[in-house]
């Protein structure tokens, strides 16, 4: 997703509380695309230019939301049926406040509309598969968290759900709508939650106990359970992969590196390994404050499916 919301009040708290030592900031949907494919980081966060969003992003979008809705409801109130009847106004409020998702389907239509709701509908019946939303009470819900690592680097993100067991230990929960083959994004997906998981021990200090990643159109669970030694290490990567994105940008240097992921890429137009040829590197990008990266509004839930 593209669409950049009007920095909200989260936001403009969060850039308030950043330490004057903080150089720059990166999210883990930037820093994964930097790890992934450097020329796809250039594309995204320097030439920012602009994508259409696909029908699984937007069901993604959706679903993420209804989930989100689910949680103010009692708890025992929170049943399929109940999550169903949010499908619809949910999807009306997004169009509202992203009207390019309209685009995506034809006005002529209403059943391309219609089985896009059902399709939505369906992912839910695999998140129930899999929890009992009746039993949880999250702690966080599209929570935007951060921490300063290094002294210089501000990690944030949004993360999808977080629950804190009576005896405070953390959960964080992920919720994965995508029909592309897990195989190809379960790394990216990982190294996302351990991104939140790094910031949550810098700020909180506890590791998390499970990062739990829920594939819906599978219905299945995936644990993962960190310990603090692969934190730090996973720390001194995310510091080193700033590092490494400072001296590309010094340099002008964003190298395509082709993989499978490259099925998904908007880009396949201008990238030299399908032909294409980048945009002139904007004269901008290496002299720029690089914390106007930190003022800006880092992907929400849902934006990387
Ligand atoms: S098509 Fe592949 S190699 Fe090219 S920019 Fe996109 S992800 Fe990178």
């Amino acid at each position: 997703m593209t669409a950049e919301p009007v920095i909200d009040q989260q936001q403009a708290r969060a850039t308030a509380e950043v330490p004057a030592t903080v150089r720059a900031s990166l999210s883990p949907s930037r820093a994964a695309d930097f790890k992934t494919c450097p020329l796809l980081y250039r594309f995204r966060s320097i030439d920012r230019l602009p994508e259409r969003p696909s029908v699984e992003q937007a069901r993604g979008t959706l679903v993420h939301a209804v989930l989100e809705r689910l949680f103010d409801l009692p708890a025992a109130g929170r049943t399929p049926e109940a999550a169903g009847d949010l499908v619809a106004p949910q999807w009306d409020r997004l169009v509202t406040e992203q009207p390019e998702l309209a685009a995506l389907f034809d006005a002529d239509d209403p059943d391309g509309t219609a089985e896009f709701l059902r399709s939505a509908s369906g992912l839910l019946g695999g998140y129930f598969a899999v929890e009992d939303p009746r039993r949880l009470e999250p702690a966080e819900r599209e929570a935007l968290i951060s921490a300063v690592v290094d002294d210089e680097l501000l990690i944030r993100g949004y993360l999808d759900r977080l629950d804190v067991a009576p005896d405070g230990a953390l959960r964080v929960v992920d919720y994965k709508t995508g029909g592309a083959p897990r195989e190809a994004f379960e790394a990216r997906a990982l190294f996302q939650l351990k991104f939140y998981a790094l910031v949550l021990w810098r700020t909180r200090g506890v590791v998390p106990r499970v990062l739990r990643l829920l594939y819906l159109k599978d219905a299945e669970v995936c644990d993962y359970t960190p310990d603090a030694e692969e934190l730090a290490r996973f720390e001194r990567t995310v510091v080193a992969l700033w590092q490494a994105i400072e001296a590309a940008t010094a340099r002008q240097d964003f190298r395509p590196r082709p993989s499978r992921l490259c099925d998904w890429c908007n880009h396949r137009a201008l990238c030299p390994s399908f032909g294409g040829t980048p945009p002139p590197f904007p004269a901008a990008a290496a002299s720029a404050d690089p914390l106007v990266d930190a003022r800006s509004r880092p992907s929400p839930p849902g934006a990387d499916e």
